[in-house]
Protein backbone atom coordinates (compact mmCIF):
# COMPACT_ATOMS: atom_id res chain seq x y z
CA UNK A 1 0.00 0.00 0.00
CA UNK A 2 1.17 3.13 -1.22
CA UNK A 3 1.41 5.39 2.43
CA UNK A 4 2.03 2.55 4.82
CA UNK A 5 6.13 3.07 5.41
CA UNK A 6 5.06 6.79 6.32
CA UNK A 7 2.58 5.62 8.53
CA UNK A 8 4.92 3.32 10.52
CA UNK A 9 7.30 6.16 10.19
CA UNK A 10 5.70 9.29 11.17
CA UNK A 11 2.74 8.26 13.42
CA UNK A 12 3.47 6.62 17.10
CA UNK A 13 2.78 3.12 17.01
CA UNK A 14 0.86 1.20 19.85
CA UNK A 15 -0.05 -2.20 18.38
CA UNK A 16 2.84 -4.65 17.56
CA UNK A 17 1.12 -5.69 14.49
CA UNK A 18 -1.04 -2.62 12.90
CA UNK A 19 -3.83 -3.97 10.77
CA UNK A 20 -2.78 -1.44 8.03
CA UNK A 21 -5.75 -1.25 6.01
CA UNK A 22 -5.08 1.97 3.61
CA UNK A 23 -9.09 3.59 3.79
CA UNK A 24 -10.41 5.86 0.81
CA UNK A 25 -13.88 5.61 1.55
CA UNK A 26 -16.26 4.30 3.80
CA UNK A 27 -20.18 3.94 2.98
CA UNK A 28 -22.92 2.21 4.72
CA UNK A 29 -21.52 -1.18 6.10
CA UNK A 30 -18.69 -1.05 3.47
CA UNK A 31 -15.40 0.74 3.52
CA UNK A 32 -12.86 0.44 0.26
CA UNK A 33 -8.78 0.40 0.31
CA UNK A 34 -6.33 2.02 -1.53
CA UNK A 35 -6.34 -1.02 -3.63
CA UNK A 36 -10.02 -0.52 -4.63
CA UNK A 37 -11.20 -3.67 -2.07
CA UNK A 38 -14.53 -3.70 -0.95
CA UNK A 39 -15.12 -5.34 2.78
CA UNK A 40 -17.75 -6.02 5.13
CA UNK A 41 -17.02 -3.65 7.86
CA UNK A 42 -18.40 -6.14 11.10
CA UNK A 43 -15.62 -3.93 13.33
CA UNK A 44 -17.80 -0.55 12.70
CA UNK A 45 -14.80 1.22 14.25
CA UNK A 46 -15.29 -1.27 16.96
CA UNK A 47 -19.02 -0.09 18.03
CA UNK A 48 -18.81 3.80 16.97
CA UNK A 49 -20.76 3.57 13.14
CA UNK A 50 -24.04 2.36 14.66
CA UNK A 51 -25.67 3.85 11.74
CA UNK A 52 -23.27 2.86 9.66
CA UNK A 53 -20.69 5.07 7.82
CA UNK A 54 -21.36 8.40 6.66
CA UNK A 55 -25.44 8.37 7.42
CA UNK A 56 -26.71 10.57 4.52
CA UNK A 57 -28.84 12.39 7.66
CA UNK A 58 -25.11 12.73 9.50
CA UNK A 59 -23.87 14.21 5.83
CA UNK A 60 -26.59 16.79 6.28
CA UNK A 61 -26.50 17.35 9.63
CA UNK A 62 -22.76 18.10 9.71
CA UNK A 63 -22.92 20.19 6.54
CA UNK A 64 -25.57 22.13 7.91
CA UNK A 65 -23.59 23.40 10.75
CA UNK A 66 -20.60 24.25 8.85
CA UNK A 67 -22.62 26.71 7.53
CA UNK A 68 -23.50 28.06 11.42
CA UNK A 69 -19.86 27.85 13.60
CA UNK A 70 -17.52 25.71 14.65
CA UNK A 71 -16.11 25.47 18.43
CA UNK A 72 -16.56 29.28 19.74
CA UNK A 73 -16.33 28.81 23.47
CA UNK A 74 -15.53 26.15 26.00
CA UNK A 75 -18.13 23.68 27.05
CA UNK A 76 -20.51 25.10 29.33
CA UNK A 77 -20.23 28.87 28.81
CA UNK A 78 -22.05 29.85 25.57
CA UNK A 79 -25.88 28.69 24.30
CA UNK A 80 -25.20 26.03 21.73
CA UNK A 81 -28.16 25.06 20.00
CA UNK A 82 -26.87 21.44 19.04
CA UNK A 83 -25.52 20.70 22.26
CA UNK A 84 -29.09 21.27 23.45
CA UNK A 85 -31.00 19.12 21.66
CA UNK A 86 -28.77 16.15 21.74
CA UNK A 87 -28.48 16.86 25.78
CA UNK A 88 -32.56 17.14 25.60
CA UNK A 89 -33.01 13.88 23.44
CA UNK A 90 -30.62 11.88 26.04
CA UNK A 91 -31.95 13.24 28.85
CA UNK A 92 -35.65 12.11 27.56
CA UNK A 93 -34.14 8.33 26.73
CA UNK A 94 -32.01 8.72 30.27
CA UNK A 95 -33.35 5.82 32.67
CA UNK A 96 -33.26 8.81 35.44
CA UNK A 97 -35.90 11.49 36.04
CA UNK A 98 -34.32 14.99 35.68
CA UNK A 99 -31.10 14.33 34.37
CA UNK A 100 -28.61 16.50 33.05
CA UNK A 101 -25.62 15.67 30.63
CA UNK A 102 -21.62 16.63 30.47
CA UNK A 103 -20.19 16.35 27.12
CA UNK A 104 -16.39 15.00 26.54
CA UNK A 105 -14.64 14.59 23.62
CA UNK A 106 -14.06 10.61 24.26
CA UNK A 107 -15.06 7.93 26.41
CA UNK A 108 -11.87 8.09 28.97
CA UNK A 109 -12.60 11.63 29.50
CA UNK A 110 -16.35 10.82 30.07
CA UNK A 111 -14.75 8.03 32.37
CA UNK A 112 -12.72 10.61 34.56
CA UNK A 113 -15.75 13.06 34.45
CA UNK A 114 -17.94 10.68 36.13
CA UNK A 115 -15.52 9.30 38.44
CA UNK A 116 -14.77 12.89 39.28
CA UNK A 117 -18.47 13.60 40.12
CA UNK A 118 -19.19 10.19 42.32
CA UNK A 119 -15.60 10.97 44.62
CA UNK A 120 -17.11 14.88 44.96
CA UNK A 121 -20.69 13.92 45.36
CA UNK A 122 -19.95 10.81 48.45
CA UNK A 123 -16.60 12.50 49.52
CA UNK A 124 -15.40 9.36 49.48
CA UNK A 125 -12.30 8.32 47.16
CA UNK A 126 -11.93 4.15 46.32
CA UNK A 127 -13.04 3.23 43.38
CA UNK A 128 -14.21 -0.58 42.80
CA UNK A 129 -14.39 -2.16 38.93
CA UNK A 130 -14.35 -5.36 37.59
CA UNK A 131 -11.41 -8.13 36.19
CA UNK A 132 -11.26 -7.54 32.57
CA UNK A 133 -12.63 -4.14 32.34
CA UNK A 134 -11.84 -1.44 29.83
CA UNK A 135 -12.66 1.77 30.35
CA UNK A 136 -9.97 4.18 28.46
CA UNK A 137 -6.33 4.77 29.04
CA UNK A 138 -6.21 7.83 30.66
CA UNK A 139 -4.69 7.95 34.40
CA UNK A 140 -7.80 7.62 36.09
CA UNK A 141 -9.66 5.33 33.87
CA UNK A 142 -6.54 3.15 33.46
CA UNK A 143 -6.72 2.63 37.26
CA UNK A 144 -10.20 0.66 36.59
CA UNK A 145 -8.59 -1.11 34.05
CA UNK A 146 -9.40 -5.09 34.67
CA UNK A 147 -5.75 -6.46 33.39
CA UNK A 148 -2.81 -5.87 35.54
CA UNK A 149 -0.26 -5.89 32.92
CA UNK A 150 -1.41 -3.12 30.99
CA UNK A 151 -2.02 -1.28 34.70
CA UNK A 152 1.61 -2.14 35.96
CA UNK A 153 4.07 0.56 34.14
CA UNK A 154 2.15 3.61 35.12
CA UNK A 155 1.66 2.41 38.81
CA UNK A 156 0.59 4.36 41.39
CA UNK A 157 -2.78 4.57 39.98
CA UNK A 158 -6.08 5.52 42.19
CA UNK A 159 -6.64 3.04 44.42
CA UNK A 160 -8.75 0.30 43.20
CA UNK A 161 -10.36 -2.99 43.94
CA UNK A 162 -10.79 -5.92 41.67
CA UNK A 163 -13.62 -7.83 41.65
CA UNK A 164 -14.46 -10.88 39.74
CA UNK A 165 -17.11 -10.17 36.99
CA UNK A 166 -20.41 -12.08 38.02
CA UNK A 167 -19.60 -13.43 41.08
CA UNK A 168 -22.48 -12.51 43.74
CA UNK A 169 -20.58 -13.03 46.61
CA UNK A 170 -17.70 -11.28 45.68
CA UNK A 171 -19.77 -8.19 45.84
CA UNK A 172 -19.55 -8.39 49.87
CA UNK A 173 -16.35 -6.39 49.77
CA UNK A 174 -17.93 -3.58 48.57
CA UNK A 175 -18.08 -1.10 51.93
CA UNK A 176 -19.19 2.25 52.80
CA UNK A 177 -15.53 3.45 52.01
CA UNK A 178 -16.30 2.82 48.15
CA UNK A 179 -17.19 6.10 45.93
CA UNK A 180 -18.26 4.28 43.37
CA UNK A 181 -18.51 1.10 41.51
CA UNK A 182 -17.76 1.50 37.34
CA UNK A 183 -19.36 -1.59 35.13
CA UNK A 184 -19.65 -2.65 31.57
CA UNK A 185 -23.08 -4.52 31.60
CA UNK A 186 -21.51 -6.53 28.84
CA UNK A 187 -17.80 -6.73 29.09
CA UNK A 188 -16.73 -6.18 25.38
CA UNK A 189 -13.28 -5.86 25.43
CA UNK A 190 -13.19 -8.43 28.26
CA UNK A 191 -14.14 -10.87 25.44
CA UNK A 192 -18.14 -10.36 25.32
CA UNK A 193 -18.72 -11.29 28.90
CA UNK A 194 -22.26 -11.73 29.19
CA UNK A 195 -22.89 -11.27 33.23
CA UNK A 196 -25.11 -14.11 35.12
CA UNK A 197 -28.92 -12.75 35.67
CA UNK A 198 -28.77 -11.97 38.93
CA UNK A 199 -25.60 -10.23 39.08
CA UNK A 200 -26.28 -6.53 37.66
CA UNK A 201 -29.01 -6.42 40.54
CA UNK A 202 -26.81 -7.49 43.07
CA UNK A 203 -24.75 -4.97 42.69
CA UNK A 204 -27.02 -2.48 42.28
CA UNK A 205 -28.29 -3.64 45.70
CA UNK A 206 -24.89 -3.56 47.23
CA UNK A 207 -24.23 -0.10 46.25
CA UNK A 208 -27.52 1.05 47.81
CA UNK A 209 -26.69 -0.52 51.35
CA UNK A 210 -23.23 1.23 51.38
CA UNK A 211 -23.54 4.52 49.66
CA UNK A 212 -21.67 3.65 46.67
CA UNK A 213 -22.77 5.35 43.53
CA UNK A 214 -23.02 3.06 40.44
CA UNK A 215 -21.62 4.08 37.16
CA UNK A 216 -22.26 1.96 34.13
CA UNK A 217 -20.05 2.18 31.11
CA UNK A 218 -22.15 2.32 28.23
CA UNK A 219 -19.71 3.32 25.65
CA UNK A 220 -19.76 0.06 23.56
CA UNK A 221 -23.40 -1.19 24.97
CA UNK A 222 -25.06 1.95 25.12
CA UNK A 223 -27.78 3.60 22.03
CA UNK A 224 -29.04 0.30 20.71
CA UNK A 225 -26.12 -2.36 20.48
CA UNK A 226 -27.31 -4.60 22.46
CA UNK A 227 -30.83 -4.62 21.06
CA UNK A 228 -32.01 -2.24 23.77
CA UNK A 229 -31.76 1.63 24.16
CA UNK A 230 -28.94 0.93 27.52
CA UNK A 231 -27.33 -2.46 27.96
CA UNK A 232 -28.27 -2.35 31.60
CA UNK A 233 -32.36 -2.45 30.68
CA UNK A 234 -31.32 -6.14 29.76
CA UNK A 235 -31.32 -6.64 33.93
CA UNK A 236 -33.60 -3.63 34.55
CA UNK A 237 -30.97 -1.64 36.33
CA UNK A 238 -30.74 1.57 36.38
CA UNK A 239 -27.08 3.30 37.92
CA UNK A 240 -26.70 6.88 38.64
CA UNK A 241 -24.58 7.80 36.56
CA UNK A 242 -24.23 6.36 32.86
CA UNK A 243 -21.12 6.99 30.40
CA UNK A 244 -21.42 7.11 26.85
CA UNK A 245 -19.17 7.87 23.80
CA UNK A 246 -18.24 6.06 20.53
CA UNK A 247 -21.63 5.76 18.70
CA UNK A 248 -22.50 9.04 20.48
CA UNK A 249 -21.02 11.21 17.76
CA UNK A 250 -22.52 9.73 15.09
CA UNK A 251 -19.04 9.26 13.61
CA UNK A 252 -17.03 11.75 15.33
CA UNK A 253 -15.64 12.25 18.33
CA UNK A 254 -18.11 12.78 21.35
CA UNK A 255 -18.24 11.24 25.00
CA UNK A 256 -20.75 12.51 27.56
CA UNK A 257 -21.65 11.50 30.90
CA UNK A 258 -25.07 11.73 32.81
CA UNK A 259 -27.25 11.75 35.80
CA UNK A 260 -29.64 12.71 37.94
CA UNK A 261 -29.25 16.59 38.30
CA UNK A 262 -29.12 16.06 41.90
CA UNK A 263 -25.82 14.67 41.56
CA UNK A 264 -24.27 16.09 38.46
CA UNK A 265 -25.23 19.48 39.98
CA UNK A 266 -21.79 18.66 42.47
CA UNK A 267 -19.42 20.08 39.16
CA UNK A 268 -20.87 23.89 39.81
CA UNK A 269 -20.29 24.12 43.68
CA UNK A 270 -17.85 23.58 45.86
CA UNK A 271 -15.75 24.88 44.52
CA UNK A 272 -17.35 26.40 40.72
CA UNK A 273 -15.99 24.87 37.78
CA UNK A 274 -14.88 21.63 39.06
CA UNK A 275 -14.42 20.16 35.75
CA UNK A 276 -13.85 21.84 32.13
CA UNK A 277 -13.36 21.14 29.04
CA UNK A 278 -12.55 23.21 25.54
CA UNK A 279 -13.82 20.70 23.45
CA UNK A 280 -16.35 18.87 25.14
CA UNK A 281 -19.72 18.49 22.99
CA UNK A 282 -18.27 20.62 19.87
CA UNK A 283 -21.14 22.03 18.27
CA UNK A 284 -19.94 19.93 14.94
CA UNK A 285 -20.03 16.06 16.81
CA UNK A 286 -23.37 17.01 18.65
CA UNK A 287 -24.98 18.08 15.20
CA UNK A 288 -23.84 14.79 13.94
CA UNK A 289 -24.76 13.10 17.13
CA UNK A 290 -28.26 14.46 17.14
CA UNK A 291 -28.79 13.05 13.71
CA UNK A 292 -27.60 9.87 14.31
CA UNK A 293 -30.03 9.02 17.45
CA UNK A 294 -32.54 10.46 15.29
CA UNK A 295 -31.65 7.61 12.78
CA UNK A 296 -31.70 5.79 15.98
CA UNK A 297 -35.00 6.42 17.04
CA UNK A 298 -36.41 6.14 13.77
CA UNK A 299 -35.51 3.37 12.19
CA UNK A 300 -36.01 1.19 15.44
CA UNK A 301 -32.04 0.30 14.93
CA UNK A 302 -32.30 -1.43 18.68
CA UNK A 303 -35.00 -3.68 17.17
CA UNK A 304 -32.98 -4.50 13.91
CA UNK A 305 -29.65 -4.67 15.99
CA UNK A 306 -32.08 -7.47 18.12
CA UNK A 307 -33.34 -9.58 15.12
CA UNK A 308 -30.37 -9.58 13.47
CA UNK A 309 -28.64 -10.46 16.40
CA UNK A 310 -30.74 -13.38 17.29
CA UNK A 311 -29.89 -14.52 13.90
CA UNK A 312 -26.35 -14.17 13.93
CA UNK A 313 -26.48 -16.12 17.35
CA UNK A 314 -27.82 -18.97 16.43
CA UNK A 315 -25.77 -19.18 13.22
CA UNK A 316 -22.58 -19.30 15.78
CA UNK A 317 -24.49 -21.53 17.81
CA UNK A 318 -24.34 -24.25 14.92
CA UNK A 319 -20.75 -23.29 14.38
CA UNK A 320 -20.23 -24.09 17.96
CA UNK A 321 -21.64 -27.44 17.36
CA UNK A 322 -20.19 -28.38 14.71
CA UNK A 323 -16.98 -27.92 16.17
CA UNK A 324 -15.94 -24.84 14.45
CA UNK A 325 -15.78 -22.39 17.50
CA UNK A 326 -15.75 -23.01 21.31
CA UNK A 327 -17.99 -20.35 22.13
CA UNK A 328 -21.09 -17.92 20.84
CA UNK A 329 -22.12 -15.14 22.94
CA UNK A 330 -23.48 -11.80 23.55
CA UNK A 331 -26.65 -9.52 23.02
CA UNK A 332 -27.83 -7.72 19.90
CA UNK A 333 -25.07 -6.79 17.89
CA UNK A 334 -22.67 -7.27 20.30
CA UNK A 335 -21.36 -10.85 19.63
CA UNK A 336 -18.04 -12.90 20.55
CA UNK A 337 -17.21 -15.53 19.10
CA UNK A 338 -14.34 -17.80 20.79
CA UNK A 339 -11.35 -19.72 19.02
CA UNK A 340 -9.62 -22.72 20.59
CA UNK A 341 -6.59 -20.62 20.41
CA UNK A 342 -5.11 -17.17 19.84
CA UNK A 343 -2.91 -18.72 16.86
CA UNK A 344 -6.53 -19.97 15.00
CA UNK A 345 -8.13 -17.09 16.09
CA UNK A 346 -5.68 -14.30 13.74
CA UNK A 347 -5.76 -17.07 10.97
CA UNK A 348 -9.64 -16.40 11.28
CA UNK A 349 -8.86 -12.86 11.22
CA UNK A 350 -6.40 -12.60 8.14
CA UNK A 351 -8.98 -15.04 6.69
CA UNK A 352 -11.85 -12.96 6.90
CA UNK A 353 -9.76 -10.07 5.63
CA UNK A 354 -8.41 -11.94 2.64
CA UNK A 355 -11.78 -12.50 1.71
CA UNK A 356 -13.65 -8.62 2.11
CA UNK A 357 -15.00 -8.98 6.04
CA UNK A 358 -13.32 -7.11 8.51
CA UNK A 359 -13.43 -8.81 12.41
CA UNK A 360 -10.85 -8.45 15.01
CA UNK A 361 -10.34 -9.67 18.75
CA UNK A 362 -11.59 -8.11 21.61
CA UNK A 363 -8.19 -5.94 23.48
CA UNK A 364 -8.18 -8.82 26.73
CA UNK A 365 -8.62 -11.63 25.02
CA UNK A 366 -7.30 -12.26 21.48
CA UNK A 367 -8.95 -16.07 21.07
CA UNK A 368 -12.49 -14.18 21.28
CA UNK A 369 -13.42 -12.14 17.85
CA UNK A 370 -16.08 -9.12 19.11
CA UNK A 371 -18.23 -8.45 16.44
CA UNK A 372 -20.22 -5.16 16.58
CA UNK A 373 -21.44 -4.85 12.87
CA UNK A 374 -23.16 -0.84 12.28
CA UNK A 375 -26.41 -1.65 13.70
CA UNK A 376 -28.34 -0.52 10.22
CA UNK A 377 -26.65 -4.12 8.67
CA UNK A 378 -29.15 -5.21 5.93
CA UNK A 379 -30.25 -8.99 6.24
CA UNK A 380 -28.54 -9.60 3.11
CA UNK A 381 -24.92 -8.51 4.70
CA UNK A 382 -25.19 -10.57 7.48
CA UNK A 383 -26.11 -13.76 5.58
CA UNK A 384 -22.85 -12.21 2.95
CA UNK A 385 -20.86 -11.98 6.40
CA UNK A 386 -21.72 -15.57 7.84
CA UNK A 387 -21.01 -17.42 4.87
CA UNK A 388 -17.32 -15.65 4.56
CA UNK A 389 -17.18 -16.70 8.56
CA UNK A 390 -18.49 -20.34 7.88
CA UNK A 391 -15.82 -20.42 5.12
CA UNK A 392 -12.59 -19.38 6.47
CA UNK A 393 -13.57 -21.48 10.16
CA UNK A 394 -13.92 -24.11 7.64
CA UNK A 395 -10.81 -23.89 6.08
CA UNK A 396 -8.36 -22.53 9.12
CA UNK A 397 -9.63 -26.07 10.56
CA UNK A 398 -8.25 -27.53 7.46
CA UNK A 399 -4.67 -26.17 7.59
N1 LIG B 1 -15.22 2.27 27.93
C1 LIG B 1 -15.38 1.21 27.13
C2 LIG B 1 -16.34 0.13 27.53
C3 LIG B 1 -14.67 1.12 25.93
O1 LIG B 1 -14.81 0.04 25.15
C4 LIG B 1 -13.79 2.18 25.59
C5 LIG B 1 -13.00 2.15 24.30
N2 LIG B 1 -12.79 0.94 23.72
C6 LIG B 1 -13.67 3.26 26.46
C7 LIG B 1 -14.41 3.28 27.62
C8 LIG B 1 -12.73 4.41 26.15
O2 LIG B 1 -13.21 5.17 25.11
P1 LIG B 1 -12.22 6.10 24.26
O3 LIG B 1 -11.34 5.21 23.47
O4 LIG B 1 -13.14 6.96 23.44
O5 LIG B 1 -11.45 6.90 25.26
Amino acid sequence: MKHRDEFLKYLCQTSGEPDGLEVTSAEGSWITDAAGKRYLDWLAGISVCNVGHRHPAVLRAVRAQLDCYLHVMVYGEYVQVPQIELARLLCELAPFSEAQVYFTSSGAEAVEGALKVARKHTRRSKIVAFENSYHGDTLGALSAMGKPELRKPFEPLLETEFLPFGQDQALAQIDERVAVVLVEPIQAEGGVRVPPEGFLPAVRRRCDQTGALLIFDEVQTGLGRTGLCWGGEHWGVTPDLLVLAKALGGGLPLGAFLGPRLIMATLSKDPPLSHLTTFGGHPLCCAAGLAALKVMQDQDLPRNAREQGEIALRALMELKAAGLITDARGRGLLLGMELSSVQRARSVVEGCHRAGLLVGSALHDERVLRLTPPLTMSHGELVRGLDILTAILGESRRT
